[in-house]
């Protein structure tokens, strides 16, 4: 295997799959599935999970949709991916494989407060590690605490799960010409203004040297592909 600790970002969009809204049953079993696969390969696996499906802070208010400021919409954002992290936790846990949760904000009956060493000490267990509740901050979103976690957890990539296969030169459900690129630095998806990934991360993730694998999570096995280094997706690096 390529990447034997992983983690992987799994937003809260993916989890609703053709629901407009909430979790999706078949997607998290696929998911764990998934998860199964790369676990059973002996890789490590840790998780941070989106809440964009069930509540985002940011855009609700945008849409002036809902008369919540910032701050108390980017708290429930963050509930939101707590939901989700149990749910994603009762799901992994269905096919045995043993996952505990971390969380940003303290919740003790619910999950352990987020610790860098415990989590590692839980992964080189071979558990599997969802952190929840982004950084516990508002103003951020869980793709940047997705980085930061990484880093903190010295994993060897952070992989964006998502429904599109990749990092195009323009947007491909508009440009029948768009090419995927298969190698891209964090300079160019920076000024590119690629939104797969939020701009913050890609300075964190570039500042700190962490590659970011961006791929088709709903693929059938395409997680499994990815820590044995095939190369599918885009990979966003550091210019060397
Ligand atoms: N959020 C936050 N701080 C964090 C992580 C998340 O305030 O560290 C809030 C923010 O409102 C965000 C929402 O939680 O919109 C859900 O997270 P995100 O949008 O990143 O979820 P995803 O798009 O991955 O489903």
């Amino acid at each position: 295997m390529k990447y034997k600790r992983s983690l992987l970002k799994l937003s809260g969009e993916a989890l609703m799959g053709d629901n407009e809204f909430g979790l999706h049953s078949t997607r998290l079993q696929q998911y764990a599935e998934e998860v199964k696969k790369v676990v059973d390969m002996g890789a490590q696996v840790a998780i941070v999970i989106g809440g964009g499906n069930i509540f985002r802070g940011f855009s609700r208010i945008k849409e002036k949709t809902i008369t919540i400021n910032r701050i108390k919409g980017d708290y429930m954002g963050m509930l939101a991916t707590v939901i989700n992290g149990i749910a994603f936790q009762s799901y992994l846990e269905n096919i045995g494989i043993c996952t505990y949760i971390q969380t940003a904000i303290r919740m003790d009956e619910i999950a352990e407060p987020f610790g860098k060493d415990r989590a590692i000490h839980h992964l080189e267990k071979g558990r599997v590690v969802i952190f929840v509740a982004g950084l516990g901050n508002p103003y951020f979103t869980t793709d940047t605490a997705a980085v930061l976690r990484a880093i903190e957890i010295r994993a060897d990539v952070l992989l964006k799960g998502t429904r599109v296969d990749g990092i195009y030169t323009t947007d491909p459900e508009k440009d029948k010409y768009a090419k995927k690129l298969k190698n891209i630095s964090f300079d160019m998806a920076y000024h590119m203004g690629i939104r797969v990934m939020d701009q913050t991360a890609f300075i964190l993730g570039n500042e700190n040297d962490l590659p970011m694998i961006i791929f088709d999570i709903n693929r059938k096995g395409n997680f499994k592909k990815v820590i044995s280094g095939e190369e599918i997706g885009t990979m966003v690096s550091k210019k060397k």
